[in-house]
C-alpha cells in the first residue's frame, strides 16, 4: 500500500453510534469537508480524514491498514477478535479506550415461559445470534452443550418463528425483548463505544497526529465525566 501521511479514522455512517462519534471528533477540534458521496471526508483543521462505513467493517479496515483508528461498539470488536482466535489467528486491532456512549450488553434471553436457573438451563437449546463467536465461547466456558444458530438480523423473532429456542443479542432498555415476550437471562458482555486501533501504532507524522488526537479525546472525556 502507498505510504500515507494523513491519519484516517473510521466511524459508523448511519446508526446508533454515528452522531455521538462525529460529535466527539468535532469536540476534539476536527473539521471535515464532506464529499458528495459522504464516504470519505477530508480533514480541514488537521491532517486527519474521516471514513464513514458500516460498523462491522471497522475492525477489518484497521487490520488491513486502510484506517488507523475507528469508533465502534466493543461488541463488534470483541466478536471479530473472538472469531479470529477461534480460527487460530491473532487479531491486528485492539481496544485503545472506552468512550462512554452507546452502552448496552450482549445477553442471553429466553421466552417468558422458559425458566432460567443458571447456565445449565440452556443445555440442549438452539440459541439464535448475530454474535456466534462470543456466544460459542461463553457457552464453552460455562460447559453448556447448546446449538448456536447464526442469523444476520431480526434475532428477537427467532423463538416465535421456531428457528431457535433462545437468543443472544444486544440489550439496552429491554423494550425489544419485552415486545417479543422474551426475558433477559444473563449478560455475557458489557459494551459501549470504544476507540479501536492497530496493534502496531503508526510511526512518524501519523504517529504524532494519533498521539495528539488521543490526548484531545482524553481531555473531552474528562470534561464530560
Ligand atoms: P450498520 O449499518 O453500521 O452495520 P448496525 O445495524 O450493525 O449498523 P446499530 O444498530 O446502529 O448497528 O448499532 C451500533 C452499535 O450501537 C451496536 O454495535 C452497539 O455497540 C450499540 N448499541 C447500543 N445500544 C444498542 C441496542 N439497544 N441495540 C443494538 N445496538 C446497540
Ligand atoms: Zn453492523
Amino acid at each position: 500500500m502507498k505510504p500515507r501521511d494523513r491519519l484516517r479514522i473510521a466511524v459508523q455512517k448511519s446508526g446508533r453510534l454515528s452522531d455521538a462519534s462525529q460529535d466527539l471528533l468535532s469536540r476534539c477540534g476536527l473539521r471535515f469537508r464532506h464529499s458528495r458521496d459522504k464516504l470519505f471526508c477530508f480533514g480541514e483543521s488537521l491532517a486527519i480524514d474521516l471514513l464513514l462505513v458500516r460498523d462491522d467493517d471497522i475492525p477489518g479496515l484497521i487490520a488491513d491498514g486502510v484506517c488507523d483508528l475507528g469508533i465502534v461498539g466493543r461488541n463488534v470488536l470483541a466478536e471479530q477478535e473472538c472469531a479470529a482466535q477461534l480460527r487460530g489467528e491473532t487479531p491486528a486491532f485492539e481496544e485503545l479506550r472506552s468512550l462512554g456512549f452507546g452502552r448496552c450488553r450482549l445477553s442471553i434471553a429466553l421466552p417468558q415461559e422458559l425458566d432460567y436457573d443458571g447456565a445449565s438451563s440452556l443445555d440442549g437449546l438452539r440459541i439464535a445470534t448475530t454474535y456466534p463467536a462470543l456466544t460459542t465461547q461463553w457457552l464453552k466456558s460455562e460447559g453448556v452443550d447448546a446449538k448456536v444458530v447464526v442469523l444476520s438480523g431480526s434475532v428477537e423473532i427467532a423463538p416465535k418463528l421456531g428457528t431457535a429456542d433462545a437468543i443472544c443479542d444486544l440489550v439496552s432498555t429491554g423494550a425489544t425483548l419485552q415486545a417479543n415476550q422474551l426475558r433477559e437471562a444473563i449478560g455475557i458482555l458489557e459494551s459501549e463505544a470504544v476507540l479501536a486501533g492497530s496493534t502496531t501504532a503508526p510511526k512518524g507524522e501519523r504517529g504524532e497526529l494519533m498521539e495528539l488526537l488521543l490526548r484531545r479525546i482524553e481531555g473531552v472525556i474528562q470534561v464530560r465525566e
